[in-house]
């Protein structure tokens, strides 16, 4: 099976639209998300771009706040702290990566947790581990929903995941310890990387390195779920998994481009929705 994200995620946002509908009827405004984008890198320029995007699709308000390359960690906080206090304000994303004279700590601990979209402050890090309600980050949240549309119940299942960052790998191991399964976690320095891989029912792949794992690393009713996103050879989009050498060899598997990825964006436009509701309460 091929679990198709683009799929996936177009029904969660027709979901939305309906949702938001009815907010516009309800509420005085709709939710509003904005995004800062400090710089001028082409990746981040367009995942910011499908953002606005999502958010038109949906029918909410969106603004991009663009700030230059040589913009300072104050000022960008300043920013930060303005959209904090301001009301018809729901969400706020950094979009990361920021320019090396800025501390990213610094700028995520400074959106106000109820408006953190990206669930990357230490508050909602925290309420995370806890397994209390909070704002979870997009792609870990992205993964567990695919999951439960393939019809996946993850209880006593072993799920591997390789890639330890705090904005993928951790987040997705506790949502999947919530969740019943036996989770290992696998980074750079793990010994025995295929055997580990092999003998996971759930493998989730967030290395960042172009087809890095092929059916060697792959048991026969895995499902794979690869959150990477590369140029190959050819400098065509690729995931971490050797796609075609894998895709018969194993129960479900996603493709990239076209599964995990969007399912992010529609995971941010459905944070956003979550905290106007209990910004609204
Ligand atoms: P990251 O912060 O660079 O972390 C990469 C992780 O992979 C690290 O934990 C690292 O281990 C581990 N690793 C590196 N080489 C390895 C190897 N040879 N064997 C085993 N583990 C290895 O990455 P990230 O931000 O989580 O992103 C990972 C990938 O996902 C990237 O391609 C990124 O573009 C993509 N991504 C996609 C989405 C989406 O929406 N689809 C969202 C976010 C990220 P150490 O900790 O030991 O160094």
């Amino acid at each position: 099976m091929i679990i198709d994200g683009k799929f996936i995620g177009q029904e969660i946002k027709a979901d939305l639209k309906n949702e938001i509908s009815h907010i516009r009827e309800t509420y005085t405004r709709v939710p509003k998300l904005v995004v800062i984008l400090v710089g001028d890198n082409q990746a981040s320029m367009t995942y910011v771009k499908n953002k606005e995007k999502g958010c038109q699709y949906v029918g909410m308000d969106s603004a991009i706040v663009r700030m230059d390359e040589t913009t300072s960690e104050s000022v960008l906080i300043e920013k930060i702290v303005e959209l904090n206090n301001q009301e018809d304000v729901d969400g706020i994303l950094v979009q990361l990566p920021l320019p090396k004279h800025i501390n990213e700590d610094l700028v995520l601990e400074a959106i106000v947790p109820s408006k953190d979209v990206d669930g990357f402050h230490p508050d909602n890090v925290a309420k995370l581990f806890l397994g209390m309600d909070s704002l979870v980050p997009c792609t870990p949240k992205g993964m567990m929903v695919m999951l439960d549309t393939i019809g996946c119940d993850l209880t006593g299942k072993h799920v591997v995941v390789v890639g330890r960052s705090n904005i993928v790998g951790k987040p997705v191991a506790m949502l999947c310890l919530q969740k019943n399964a036996t989770v290992t976690m696998a980074h750079s320095k793990t010994k025995n990387l295929k055997e580990v891989c092999k003998s996971a029912d759930v493998l989730i792949l967030a290395v960042g390195r172009a087809k890095m794992f092929n059916h060697e690393y792959v048991g026969q009713n895995a499902i794979v779920l690869d959150v990477g996103i590369n140029r190959d050879e050819n400098n065509k989009l690729c995931g971490d998994v050797d796609f075609d050498d894998v895709v018969d060899c194993c129960q479900a598997i996603t493709p990239v481009p076209g599964g995990v990825g969007p399912m992010t964006i529609t995971m941010l436009l459905k944070n956003t929705v979550e905290a106007f509701y209990s910004r609204n309460k």
